[in-house]
């Protein structure tokens, strides 16, 4: 879809000349712009204060080296990153990615989808992200505290509990989170709310390590609700057996669903019988292991290699919970032609532009990801409030309010689609009431 209005269309080009080569990024962008054209027309005032132009800038981004020993005592050299997008509205937050695939673009276009995100949980939390290229895959427990002590000593120098506040993302979970948060500790000398997705020892929320998974289905079920459907007796398959799917394997579960399908980066697994997913959390959380041995103790469920396949799988709920890009226009084609209504996203961007043609096309419920998956750092500003009260809530507690928000957050999508003349494009209501509020901010608060 081209852009229609000249101002945001040249500000569009100006986005792709000065972030060359940073494709992901250019894509989250063009997708808001797109989205928020009925905004640019209606608010000439948020036009002339800029807001458009300076939102799309980070306000800081730092790059730096990691270097460590691993266990042959060989020297080892990463490159870390935290982009500090937007503070209108609160600190920053956002989380923390390691992985090979790691560059700027990719914190970019991470960073940027939080800024929005994190306006629509309706808690005071600005846009960033970080990471590393680090692969933890195949590393000792050993090195990976190395790695995380390295990146902390550099990283801590930029982030404090009023200032920006880190949580996981890929292959940052709560081993890695302990690590740094000790590391930070240690150089810092103070007890602070830096991090969220601690330990429960040391300042967790309960039902943090939930919240991504559960939060999708909260957000998915109120879509359906809203269409007349709900997740009983639907077929569910889902992607990824990380921690964003594994907890959304159990809602969905819990809310009537049938999931069949799991998969990581190498190929997927198919159960008829629905997943057992006590087998998938020894797997994935105690052993860290493949997807694929799942099926040496079921026999009725199939391994196939290849993780994009898992689309091909008849279903009528899809939940995209591994990474960006993974769902591309002919995969969509295919969910739709299987029968498939809904599809929101767990994983951050994950379908392609063209996915997003076809779903909206075919009138497929699609939640897009900066609502949907919005529960994970809803908690995360919980588990800040929990921190400065110096008080740890129940799960029941968290778990409300999570559901609370999750409602609020596709209501506040379905509001804004309708008054911007595009009912039931929720994509463009996240992006639209996203946006409105840090832009007010932003325009309050002079050019800054
Ligand atoms: P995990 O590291 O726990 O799990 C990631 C899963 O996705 C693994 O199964 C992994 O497989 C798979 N995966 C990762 N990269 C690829 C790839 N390039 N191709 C295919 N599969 C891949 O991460 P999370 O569950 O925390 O995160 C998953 C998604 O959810 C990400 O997009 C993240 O940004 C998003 N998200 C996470 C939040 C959170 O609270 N954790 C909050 C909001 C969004 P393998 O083991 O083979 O690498």
């Amino acid at each position: 879809m081209a852009l229609k209005n000249q101002y945001l269309s040249d500000l569009l080009s100006r986005v792709k000349q000065r972030n060359r080569a940073e494709d992901e990024f250019i894509q989250a962008v063009t997708e808001v712009l797109e989205s928020l054209e009925p905004v640019a027309e209606k608010r000439p005032d948020l036009v002339s204060a800029g807001v458009f132009e300076r939102i799309v800038e980070p306000e800081r981004v730092i790059m730096f080296r990691v270097p460590w020993v691993d266990d042959s005592g060989k020297v080892q050299v990463n490159r870390g990153f935290r982009v500090q997008f937007n503070s209108a509205i609160g600190p920053y937050k956002g989380g923390l990615r390691f992985h090979p695939t790691v560059y700027l673009g990719i914190i970019k276009f991470l960073g940027f989808e939080q800024i929005f995100k994190n306006s629509l949980t309706t808690l005071p939390m600005g846009g960033g992200k970080g990471g590393a290229d680090f692969d933890p895959k195949g590393k000792s427990d050993g090195e990976v505290m190395r790695f995380c002590q390295s990146f902390m000593t550099e990283l801590c120098r930029h982030i404090g509990s009023d200032l920006d506040v880190p949580a996981g993302d890929i292959n940052v979970g709560g081993r890695e989170i302990g690590f740094m948060y000790g590391q930070y500790k240690r150089i810092r000398n103070e007890f602070a709310g830096v991090l969220t997705g601690k330990g429960l020892t040391f300042g967790g929320s309960l039902a943090r390590t939930e919240a991504t998974g559960y939060g999708l289905c909260y957000f998915t079920e109120n879509m359906l609700n809203a269409n007349g459907s709900s997740f009983k007796g639907k077929t569910v398959v889902i992607s990824g057996s990380g921690n964003v799917a594994i907890y959304a394997t159990q809602k969905a579960t819990e809310l009537g669903g049938k999931v069949v399908a799991l998969s990581d980066s190498n190929g997927y697994i198919y159960d008829p019988d629905g997943i057992d997913l006590d087998c998938v959390k020894q797997l994935k959380e105690v052993e860290r292991k493949r997807i694929k041995e799942y099926v040496a103790t079921h026999p009725n469920a199939t391994y196939t290699e290849g993780c994009n396949g898992i689309w091909t799988i008849k279903c009528d709920i899809a939940l995209p919970c591994a990474t960006q890009n993974e769902i591309d226009g002919a995969s969509a084609e295919i969910l739709v032609k299987n029968g498939c209504k809904a599809v929101a996203e767990g994983a951050n961007m994950p379908s392609t532009p063209e996915a997003i043609e076809v779903y909206l096309k075919n009138g497929v419920y699609y939640g897009p990801a900066k609502a949907a998956n919005a529960g994970g750092v809803a908690v995360s500003g919980l588990e800040m409030s929990q921190n400065s009260e110096r008080l740890s809530w129940t799960f029941e507690e968290v778990d409300g309010k999570l559901k609370d928000i999750m409602k609020s957050i596709f209501d506040a999508c379905d509001e804004k689609s309708k008054e911007f003349g595009l009912p039931g494009n929720y994509m463009a209501g996240a992006n639209i009431a996203g946006f409105l509020k840090v832009a007010e901010a932003m325009k309050a608060q002079g050019v800054v």
